[in-house]
C-alpha cells in the first residue's frame, strides 16, 4: 500500500468511520473522476479499475474465483487449489465453508487483489451446464446455508467476495444473448432465494450480473433485477459488475447505470467516459444516481482497506502446509461413497497385495492454466490418483495395470474440464461418460469381480451402462491440488466418508426437469434464444419428488463406513405463530457400527395444504454430525418459520400460510426415518 499518503485528507484516516470517508471522498471527485471510478483499467488490466493519481486512489483488483487465486488473474502466480464448490457442497459443513473462505480470502490478500470473484451461486437446473462444479446446488437452501459462513470467511480477510452470476445463468449454451424466461414466483422462491439471504445474512460487498437476459432484460440493465430487488428490496450496499464483457449487447448507457451497475468489467464499452458525460449532459441519469453508483464502488475499497497502511489490514498467506492440509480435509469431507456392495470398501492394506488401476483421470492434473474456463487454478503442485495412491501403498501394496493378479482393480473415470466436460462457455452435450470409458469400465469389471470407480467429475452423471457391474463407487468430485491423498485415504478407510449429495444424479437426461419434454424451448431455448423454465420450481429433487420419477441418486444421498441409527423425532412445541418463531426438532442419533464417522442429519417441511402447488418436501435444516463407534448424540436444530415460506405472487413477497406442516428427519431426501406435525399460524 502506498505509504506517502498525504495523512490529512479525511478519506485516508484509518480511524474515522467508513461512511464518513467515503462521503468525504466523494465530494473530492470531480465529474470524469466519478466516471473514471465506474469502469477498469482496460485492455492490459483486465482485472483492476483505473487508479485515480490526484487523490492518489490505487487501482482497485480482483481474480477469479471459485476454487481460489486463479492463475489467470493473480499475476501468473500458483496458488493453492481447493476442491471445486460443488465438492465443497457436498460435505454440508458450514463450519469447513467458513474455513475454506478465510484461507481464499487470505491467498487472495497474498497476491494482492481485494475481491474473489466468488462463490457462484446459481442453481443447478440442468446436469448438463458446463459451470456445475462452480456452484453449489439444485437447492438454494443448501446454497445459501454453505454461501453464507463462505462470504464472511472470506471478509473476514477485508477481502470483498462476489456473488455470481446474478441472477437465472444455468446454462453456458448461449450464455451470452439468451433470455431465461422464468416466471415471477420460480424466479424469486428458486433462483434469487440463495442471493437474497446471502446479502441480508453475509453483507456481500459485490454481486456479478449474468450475461443473459432474464425476462428479455439483460442482468446489467436489469433495473428490475439490480435497484429494486437486490438494492431497494435487501438492502445490498455493496459495488455491482458485469460479468466480463457482458455490457457488450446492451444498448444504452443510462440503460445500466440506472438500472444499478456500478462497475463496468474488463474495460469500458457502456461506460466510456464520452458516453457517460453525453447521457448526463441529456439528463438521461441523475447525479444522485451517479453519486450512489460510485459511492459504492469506493465503500468497498474502504471495506477491503484499499487506503489503508499495509500493517494494519490482515496478513496475505499462500500456499502453506495449512491451506494445502485443508484442500485436502475439505476433499474428504466432500467425497460421496454413492454405491459399495458387499462392502468391499474400505480397503485393508494388510490383507492385499496388488491392486490394478486404470482410468482417463489415473494421472490427469486438473490445475491448467485456463481448463475449466475463467476458474482455473494452477497450484504448485497436485497430488494426482495415481500419486496419491502410490504413496499410500508404497512397501505395502504393489500398483499394477494387469487384473488378473490383483485383488482389486480401481478405475479413475470421468470428466475433465475439457470439451463437453465440466467447462465455462459450453455446456456437455450427454450425460454419459464417453464410450470409451464405458467400454473400458465393463472390460475392467469383467476381468475382476472388485472393480471400483472412483468418478472425478463437476456434475451429475448417468451409470446405467455399467453401474450393475461394478462393486463400489466413489464419487471424488473436483477435489484440488490434494486430491489424490484425499482418495487414497478414503479409499483405505483412514477416512470414512461423509458427503452427501448436494444434486440429484437422474437415471437419464430425460428425467430431469429441463430436458423433460425434450423442446428446445426448455433447453437449450428456442429459435429466439428463449429458454422457457416451464418446471417453474420443480427443480431438482422438487421435480423428481413431484414427478415421482425415481433417481439414481437422490439429492441429499451418501454411505458411509459406519451405521448410525436415528430416535425418534422432538419437537419443542407443536405450533408456531409468526414468521420470526422458530421451532427446537431434536433427534437422538447414535453410531451403531465399528467406525467414527460423520452423519448429516437432513430435516425436510411438507406443506399439508397450500393454496399454491408446493414440492412434497423443501430442506429446511440440516446439521453435521461426527460420532465415535457406540456413542450417542442429540441433534438439535432450529426450523425458522420464514424457511416454511413460499413466494406469493399477489403480495410479490414470501409468506408462511397458516396451516398444517409435517417435518421430515433423515440421512437423504428419500430416506426418511422420522416426521412430527405440527401447526403455523
Ligand atoms: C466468467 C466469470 C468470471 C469472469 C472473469 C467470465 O467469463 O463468467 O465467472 O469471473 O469471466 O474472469
Amino acid at each position: 500500500m502506498n505509504q506517502t499518503l498525504t495523512p490529512d485528507l479525511p478519506y485516508l484516516d484509518e480511524n474515522s468511520e467508513i461512511e464518513n470517508r467515503v462521503t468525504d471522498l466523494l465530494s473530492r471527485l470531480t465529474l470524469k473522476e466519478k466516471f473514471m471510478l465506474l469502469t477498469s483499467l482496460g485492455r492490459r488490466r483486465l482485472y483492476s479499475t483505473k487508479p485515480i493519481k490526484r487523490l492518489k486512489i490505487p487501482s482497485f483488483k480482483m481474480t477469479d474465483g471459485p476454487l481460489g487465486a486463479a492463475m489467470h488473474s493473480s499475476g501468473f502466480k500458483k496458488n493453492t487449489r481447493f476442491p471445486a464448490t460443488v465438492s465443497l457442497a457436498a460435505s454440508w459443513n458450514r463450519e469447513l465453508m467458513n474455513e475454506i473462505g478465510t484461507a481464499m480470502g487470505r491467498e487472495v490478500r497474498a497476491v494482492g487483489r481485494h475481491i474473489l470473484l466468488a462463490p457462484g451461486m446459481n442453481i443447478a437446473r440442468t446436469p448438463l451446464n458446463g459451470r456445475t462444479f462452480e456452484y453449489f446446488s439444485e437447492d438454494p437452501y443448501l446454497t445459501k446455508e454453505l454461501a453464507i459462513p463462505l462470504v464472511e470467511g472470506v471478509q473476514s480477510q477485508r477481502v470483498g467476495a462476489c456473488l455470481k452470476h446474478y441472477a437465472a445463468n444455468n446454462q453456458e449454451i448461449d450464455r451470452r444473448n439468451s433470455s431465461s424466461e422464468v416466471d415471477e414466483r420460480t424466479l424469486h422462491e428458486m433462483y434469487l432465494r440463495a442471493f437474497r439471504a446471502v446479502v441480508k445474512e453475509a453483507d456481500p460487498w459485490s454481486v456479478m450480473t449474468c450475461y443473459n437476459m432474464v425476462n428479455g432484460v439483460y442482468g446489467s440493465e436489469n433495473k428490475y433485477l439490480v435497484q429494486e430487488i437486490l438494492m431497494d428490496e435487501w438492502g445490498f450496499n455493496g459495488l455491482v459488475m458485469t460479468d466480463w464483457f457482458a455490457s457488450r449487447n446492451i444498448k444504452t448507457t443510462e440503460g445500466c447505470i440506472n438500472a444499478g451497475l456500478t462497475l463496468e468489467m474488463p474495460w469500458p464499452n457502456k461506460y466510456k467516459t464520452k458516453s457517460l458525460e453525453a447521457a448526463f449532459r441529456e439528463r438521461k441519469f441523475s447525479e444522485e444516481t451517479l453519486d450512489d453508483r460510485v459511492r459504492r464502488n469506493i465503500r468497498v475499497m474502504m471495506l477491503t482497506g484499499l487506503f489503508d497502511r499495509t500493517e494494519n489490514l490482515p496478513k496475505g498467506y499462500r500456499n502453506t502446509p495449512e491451506h494445502q492440509n485443508l484442500a485436502r480435509r475439505a476433499a474428504e469431507e466432500g467425497m460421496v461413497l454413492l454405491e459399495n456392495k458387499e462392502g468391499l470398501l474400505p480397503l485393508y492394506i494388510d490383507n492385499l497385495k496388488r491392486i490394478s488401476l486404470h482410468g482417463v483421470n489415473l494421472r490427469k492434473k486438473f490445475g491448467r492454466l485456463g481448463y475449466g474456463g475463467s476458474s482455473g487454478v494452477s497450484p504448485p503442485y497436485e497430488i494426482t490418483p495415481f500419486a496419491g495412491m502410490t504413496e499410500k501403498c508404497r512397501n505395502k501394496v504393489e500398483l499394477v495395470r494387469n487384473d488378473s493378479s490383483a485383488d482389486v482393480a480401481i478405475i479413475f473415470a470421468g470428466l475433465n474440464h475439457g470439451r463437453g466436460g465440466d467447462s465455462e462457455s459450453m455446456d456437455r452435450e450427454s450425460l454419459h461418460l464417453d464410450a470409451e470409458q464405458v467400454e473400458k469400465i465393463k472390460k475392467v469389471a469383467n476381468n475382476h469381480p472388485q472393480t471400483i470407480v472412483c468418478l472425478i467429475v463437476g456434475s451429475p452423471i448417468a451409470m446405467d451402462a455399467w453401474i450393475d457391474d461394478v462393486e463400489a463407487v466413489l464419487l471424488c468430485w473436483y477435489g484440488g491440488m490434494e486430491a489424490g491423498n484425499a482418495i487414497a485415504n478414503v479409499l483405505f478407510g483412514d477416512v470414512n466418508p461423509s458427503g452427501k449429495l448436494p444434486l440429484t444424479f437422474p437415471k437419464r437426461l430425460k428425467d430431469s426437469p429441463a430436458h423433460n419434454t425434450g423442446n428446445p424451448r426448455n433447453y437449450p431455448g428456442d429459435e429466439e434464444k428463449r429458454i422457457y423454465y416451464d418446471e417453474g420450481i420443480f427443480v431438482g429433487y422438487r421435480w423428481f419428488d413431484n414427478k415421482k420419477i425415481e433417481p439414481l441418486f437422490p439429492f441429499g444421498f451418501g454411505l458411509s463406513y459406519t451405521e448410525f441409527e436415528f430416535g425418534s423425532i422432538h419437537l419443542n412445541r407443536q405450533s408456531i405463530e409468526k414468521p420470526e418463531d422458530a421451532l427446537l426438532v431434536e433427534v437422538d442419533v447414535t453410531n451403531i457400527g465399528e467406525r467414527a464417522g460423520s452423519e448429516v442429519v437432513q430435516v425436510y417441511s411438507k406443506d399439508i395444504e397450500a393454496s399454491v402447488d408446493r414440492p412434497p418436501q423443501e430442506l429446511v435444516e440440516f446439521d453435521k454430525i461426527r460420532l465415535d463407534p457406540g456413542e450417542r448424540k442429540t441433534v438439535s436444530v432450529v426450523v425458522k418459520a420464514e424457511d416454511l415460506a413460499f413466494y406469493d405472487v399477489s403480495r410479490h413477497d414470501w409468506v408462511v400460510e397458516p396451516g398444517d406442516f409435517k417435518l421430515l428427519v433423515g440421512k437423504s431426501s428419500k430416506d426418511i426415518l422420522e416426521d412430527a406435525d405440527f401447526t403455523y399460524g
